[in-house]
């Protein structure tokens, strides 16, 4: 073990609930891209088709949109081996919480119970009204998208179907904004994972944390914007790091 790893064992080991924040880069060793890399999201979509107020207005955005979203959006993507010790750190009893911004559903498909997350941006399963709030059926809507619907609208009030992702100038999720900042408050350590943490609201969790001193551990393979703030930087793939450094906290 690096002399690194062994001090950021040392740190979590002194932490009583710790809390995990997890970005993108967690799951590009799934084969999703990240946003911003050279084979990021972004090389392939427009990130204007996911400005809430040109969904609304324009047809055409919905239709580009529904064509990304079906047939699978993730295709079959399984969770690495820094999902599973996310999972792993749970049993151990040391995990407060994992506030994630992704929105691949990763996180459960390892073994992490739903409520041990806060998806902040949130997930790419889910299909709901934008007017009524009626969820939808994704298997139903892909159906009827497949049958040539290709703008489907709510089966209730008639009003515009969207993925319950959170688009740009979309308001956080209500539920997990507030049980994130409970597991803010009471953490004691906070491990960033694959985030450039760059994107706000969200770092403001992992910022909170550092800001009064508690343990910040990093763990990337690129710089972040919030490096000067960290106790320790850990630079490398989330999936070769964390499973390591969990292992070394909950033997
Ligand atoms: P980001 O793209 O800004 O940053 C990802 C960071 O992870 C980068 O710094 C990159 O160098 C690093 N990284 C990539 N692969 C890594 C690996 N294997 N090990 C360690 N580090 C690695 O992503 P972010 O900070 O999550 O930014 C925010 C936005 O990205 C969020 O809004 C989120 O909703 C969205 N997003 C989610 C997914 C997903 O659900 N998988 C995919 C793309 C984008």
């Amino acid at each position: 073990m690096s002399q690194d790893l062994a001090y950021a064992a040392r740190l979590l080991l002194d932490a009583k609930r710790i809390l995990v924040f997890t970005g993108a880069g967690i799951s590009t060793e799934s084969g999703i891209p990240d946003f911003r890399g050279t084979e990021g999201i972004w090389t392939k979509l427009s990130p204007e088709d996911f400005q809430l107020d040109r969904y609304l207005a324009d047809s055409k955005v919905r239709i580009r949109a529904w064509a990304t979203r079906f047939p699978k959006m993730f295709g079959n993507a399984e969770p690495n081996g820094a999902h599973t010790a996310v999972a792993d750190l749970w049993n151990s009893g040391k995990l407060i919480g994992c506030v994630t911004q992704n929105i691949d559903g990763l996180h459960q498909a390892a073994g992490l119970p739903q409520e041990a997350i806060a998806e902040l941006h949130g997930n790419g399963d889910g299909i709901a009204c934008v007017q009524c709030g009626a969820p939808h059926e994704p298997k139903e809507i892909e159906q009827r998208w497949s049958d040539g619907d290709i703008d489907p609208h709510c089966d209730h009030c008639g009003g515009i179907l969207k993925s319950t992702i959170v688009f740009f100038g979309e308001v956080l999720p209500h539920r997990e904004l507030e049980r994130a900042n409970m597991w803010v408050e009471q953490a004691d350590a906070v491990v960033s994972v694959g985030s450039s943490l760059s994107v706000y609201p969200a770092a403001y969790i992992p910022l909170e944390i550092a800001s009064r001193g508690d343990t910040f551990i990093i763990i990337n393979n690129s710089p972040t914007d919030l490096d000067s703030l960290a106790s320790l930087r850990l630079d490398g793939m989330a999936g070769e790091i964390l499973p390591q450094l969990v292992s070394a906290i909950t033997a």
